[in-house]
This record gives C-alpha cells, structure tokens and sequence, in this order.
C-alpha cells in the first residue's frame, strides 16, 4: 500500500439483493468488515473450498452504504484536487447489474439517491460560489462514448467516429469533440439527460448497447486570478467520470458475428485498463501500455503522474453471480 502512496484508491461497493433475487431465494456467499476494509466470498458450489477468500481494498462498502457515504469517502478528495488544478479519473467498473450506473450517477431526481456524478456538479458549483471574487472560473463538460472502440460524441451525435489526436501544447485530445461552457448545475444536469439519451439508439439495444460501452462525462475547470505579482495565473483540472462497459466474460455468452467482435474490443479495453492501473501501481514499469485502447490513450494524461485515480468495482450479494463477482475482486485486487 504505501508504494503506491494516494494515486490510486480501489474500493469495492455491494449492492443489495433485488426483489427478483429474493423471490427466487438465491443465497448470499459475501461478507463485507467496513472497519478491516474487507470483502469475504464464498464458493457456493458443493465440492468447492469450504474457506472464504478475502480480499483487502481502501475502503468497501455494503448494501447499507448511502450514495453520500461513497461520494464523501472516495470522491469529494478528488474533485477537491481537481479544483486544485489536477486530473482524476474515476471509473465504476464491474459486471452488468451491479451498480455501475447506480454509483456513477444514480437516481437524479431523488436527492438521496444521487450517485457520484451529480454530487461532482454540486460540490464544484458549490466551492465556485464559496471562491474569493477575484477568482475567475470556467467549466466546461463534454460527453462521450466508446462503443466498438469507436469514439461518439454523445453531445452531438450527428458527428459520426471521431478520432484521438495529440499536440505538444494541449497533450491528448478528441478532434471535433463538443465542449460546453456550463454555468451552474443545473445546465451540467442538462446536458447529462441529452447525452443519456443519445446513448438509447435503437430502443430496444439500449441496455444492451449501455453494458457493452464505456461512457466518459469530462469536466474541466478552470480557475485565473492574479497573484501578488500582478500577473494572471490560470489552474485548470480535469476529471473524467467513467462509466465502463459491463466486466463479465463475453466469451460465455456464445457470442458470434458483430457480438464476438464487440466483445473482442471490450475485453481489449478492460484489460488494457487493467494493464495500466497495474503498471502505475506497481511504480517499477518504465512502460505503461497507454496505448493498448482507446480508452486508457483518451485518459493518459488523468491516469498516474499528478492525477488521482480511484476506481469503484461493483458486485452483487448472490451465489448464482459468484464467478463474476470473484473475477471482478481480482481484477480490482491487481489494481491496488
Ligand atoms: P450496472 O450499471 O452495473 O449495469 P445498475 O446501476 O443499473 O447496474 O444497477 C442494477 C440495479 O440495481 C438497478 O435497479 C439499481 O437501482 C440497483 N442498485 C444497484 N446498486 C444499488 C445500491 N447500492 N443500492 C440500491 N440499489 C442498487
Ligand atoms: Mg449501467
């Protein structure tokens, strides 16, 4: 833990059981010690080692765990260092069903149930308002997707792929990406519910279309003042929200055709994700394979170096998702 000093937190989150599940009696097999930071599973199948296995993280959090919990403990520090003039980058990863979007942005109109997202937007309009006047702020958002290893942009939909580009002033960017100037929360909210929609093309493919992509909600702010010298210093700080594709193996679905090829490119994506976060944390790699995906190449510059990173790995209570869910802990187990 201490090699890795504060660049990268993994913390891992539980839902509770649904309706569904209870109605059908499916067991639990995980046990959560919020105080040890801990996450016990068992093999449900009979035959299979009788022992839990035991995973440690920097924090987790179970099906009692509020949205406000989660936003106070893993994200108001990194939106605060973003304000600060720093990158981050926070990704909810995990199979699909488990609380991706539920962590990420949650149920918006409920206050209570908000998720991550929305509580970003009011912590920073709300630290903007608190600011010293002389302080300028600017904030802009964008939103995109990758579907496919194509990037869309979700704000302007009309646009087609869009490409990855790199200039030696401005580092790495998306060519014809749309970037708003956002004055209060409520646009940011806006501008969400557009993009969202976007994601829903072709109706009935909008759930399976939302588990097979990576969303990406970026906001930057920008904050000038002048110092004691008179002159204008300007700060500005990324952070990119991620809502990545569904974790489970595509492999077992049976997939062939444009599935396979899809599921080919998520499984790229994720453990090329998997791969990086596991050579910054491991600090001895002198080569940190951003290039793998488009996904790890489009956030290089809030991923290690300065930046924060903490990634949120969903799971679900039930015996039936035990091998998901042990995939899932080991794969957030490598990036800590
Ligand atoms: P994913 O995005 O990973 O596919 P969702 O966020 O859509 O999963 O969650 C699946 C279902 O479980 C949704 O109905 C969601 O509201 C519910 N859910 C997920 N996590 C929680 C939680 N921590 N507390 C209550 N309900 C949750
Ligand atoms: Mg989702």
């Amino acid at each position: 833990m201490a090699s890795r000093g504060e660049a990268v937190k993994v913390v891992v989150r539980c839902r509770p059981f649904s309706e569904k599940e209870k109605a059908a009696g499916h067991s639990n097999i995980v046990s959560i010690d919020k105080a040890a930071a801990t996450v016990s599973i068992v093999d449900p199948r009979s035959g299979a080692d009788p022992l839990p296995k035991t995973f440690t993280f920097d924090s987790v959090f179970d099906l009692a765990s509020s949205q406000q919990e989660v936003y106070n403990t893993t994200a108001r520090p990194i939106v605060e260092s973003v304000l600060a003039g720093y990158n981050g980058t926070i990704f909810a990863y995990g199979q699909t069903g488990t609380g991706k979007t539920f962590s990420m942005e949650g149920v918006r109109d409920v206050p209570e149930l908000r998720g991550i997202i929305p509580n970003a937007f009011e912590h920073i309009f709300a630290e903007i308002s608190l600011a010293d006047k002389s302080t300028q702020f600017l904030v802009r958002a964008s939103y995109l997707e990758i579907y496919n290893e194509d990037i869309h942009d979700l704000l302007n939909p009309k646009a087609g792929k869009l490409d990855i580009k790199e200039r030696a002033d401005i580092g790495i960017y998306v060519k014809d990406l749309r970037n708003f100037v956002i004055k209060d929360v409520e646009e940011m909210d806006r501008l969400m519910s557009f993009g969202n929609k976007n994601r829903s093309v072709g109706a009935t493919e909008m759930n399976a279309r939302s588990s097979r992509s990576h969303s990406i909600f970026s906001i930057t702010v920008e904050a000038s003042e002048k110092g004691p010298d008179g002159e204008e210093h300007i700060r500005a700080g990324k952070l990119h929200l991620v809502d990545l594709a569904g974790s489970e193996r595509q492999s077992k679905t049976g997939a062939t055709g444009e599935r396979l090829k899809e599921a080919t490119k998520i499984n790229l994506s994720l453990s090329a994700l998997g791969n990086v976060i596991s050579a910054l944390v491991d600090g001895k790699s002198s080569h940190i394979p951003y290039r793998d995906s488009k996904l790890t190449r489009l956030l290089q510059d809030s991923l290690g170096g300065n930046a924060k990173t903490l990634m949120v790995a969903t799971m679900s209570p039930a015996s039936y998702n035990f091998d998901e869910t042990l995939s899932t802990l080991r794969y957030a187990n490598r990036a800590k």
